[in-house]
């Protein structure tokens, strides 16, 4: 088996290469193509071609194939169905904010965390991504849509904290400044609520911003639409967020997908604002997108919630929904292509 080079570091590259018999700086020199995307040895023009068969023969660049692309008419969002090698397919999401070109990745190819209003859960966990695999969603999106990528959120198909070590890996690669070199403060990252993911992150205080998909702060509700919430509820929850900014002094951003008469009560709203006390955290909500497999619809009560929360000190946002033309949204283009078809998963 082949080791998959895009997913080395520089070290682990360098210190390959010179069992090799190379000098150290091949490693880098390596590195730098393979970030800029080459989907072979023989477009690393400045390596000589006896090195590069050697290359070939221990190593293998693996890439990602464009099965469909989607673009927005109205907001210019473009998303990606991307191929694997081994034919699986995930997706990636480019938007485009006044802050910068921001892509969402997805960490696995599929997701076992069995959310019910997620539609990339409904076919369960294939695999997990490796390292160059994420990477490789950021440099094909650039290099594809010609435009500058300046921000990550991992919020798309998969469960980060699920492949954390993968995720923790992709992380150093992506903030190397020999590859993409984009800092830890243009990275989102996004759980369930996987608590010993949440303190071993905290533990390493990365300057990434943490997401947690609350969508109920009791766990009654919690539990029902968040299978998650019956090994680690929402209490625990609260209490890891809260040890997780004492560590590192980072606000938490939560996600709210807003679902009609499950979890848009008044009372939902108080009790979030009692269990964010004595942390600045800033809820997120979201209009739920409509998955057709769900019975649950989107709550009509969102401004009134976000009012609720703010009044009482707590920022509440209302996320503005982009490519809302072209499914881009959890997974439902990996749905829909798997659906009408047959793509591989
Ligand atoms: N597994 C991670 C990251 C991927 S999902 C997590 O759960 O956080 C990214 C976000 O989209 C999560 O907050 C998820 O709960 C939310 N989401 C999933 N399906 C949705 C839907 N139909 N409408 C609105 N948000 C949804």
């Amino acid at each position: 088996m082949k080791r998959d080079i895009r997913s080395m570091t520089p070290e682990e590259l360098t210190a390959s290469l010179r069992e090799l018999g190379e000098p150290a700086f091949r490693g880098k020199q390596i590195f730098a193509w393979l970030h800029r995307g080459v989907r072979s040895f023989d477009e690393m023009s400045d390596i000589a071609k006896p090195l590069r068969e050697k290359l070939a023969g221990i190593y293998r660049i693996d890439g990602l194939r464009a099965a469909r692309k989607q673009c927005s008419r109205t907001d210019g969002t473009v998303k990606y169905l991307w191929e694997l090698h081994d034919g699986n397919c995930i997706e990636t999401v480019l938007m485009r904010y006044h802050h910068g070109n921001t892509v969402c990745i997805s960490s696995q190819v599929g997701c076992r965390m069995g959310c019910a209003f997620c539609a990339s859960t409904l076919g369960g966990k294939i695999r997990d991504l490796t390292p160059g695999e994420m990477l490789e969603q950021v440099i094909f999106t650039q290099l594809d849509s010609g435009l500058p990528v300046s921000n990550i959120v991992l919020m798309g198909i998969g469960e980060p904290m699920d492949n954390l070590d993968n995720v923790l890996r992709f992380l150093e690669l992506v903030n190397h400044p020999l590859g993409l070199h984009i800092g830890m403060r243009h990275i989102s990252l996004s759980t369930c609520g996987v608590i010993p993911g949440i303190r071993r992150l905290g533990e390493m205080d990365l300057q990434l911003t943490l997401s947690v998909s609350l969508h109920a702060p009791d766990s009654e509700t919690r539990s029902r639409i968040m299978p998650v919430n019956r090994a680690y509820d929402a209490e625990e929850l609260f209490a890891a967020c809260h040890e997780y900014f004492q560590k590192t002094g980072r606000r938490i951003s939560f996600e709210y997908a807003m679902i009609d008469g499950v979890n848009d009560a008044d009372w939902q709203a108080d009790l979030i604002v009692k269990k964010l006390r004595g942390m600045p955290g800033h809820v997120n909500l979201i209009p739920l997108n409509d998955v057709a497999e769900s019975p649950l619809k989107p709550s009509r009560r969102v401004r009134a919630f976000q009012q609720r929360l703010e009044r009482q000190g707590v920022t509440a946002t209302v996320r503005r929904s982009l490519g809302g033309d072209i499914d881009a949204s959890c997974g439902q283009l990996r749905r829909k292509a798997m659906e009408s078809e047959g793509v591989n998963v």
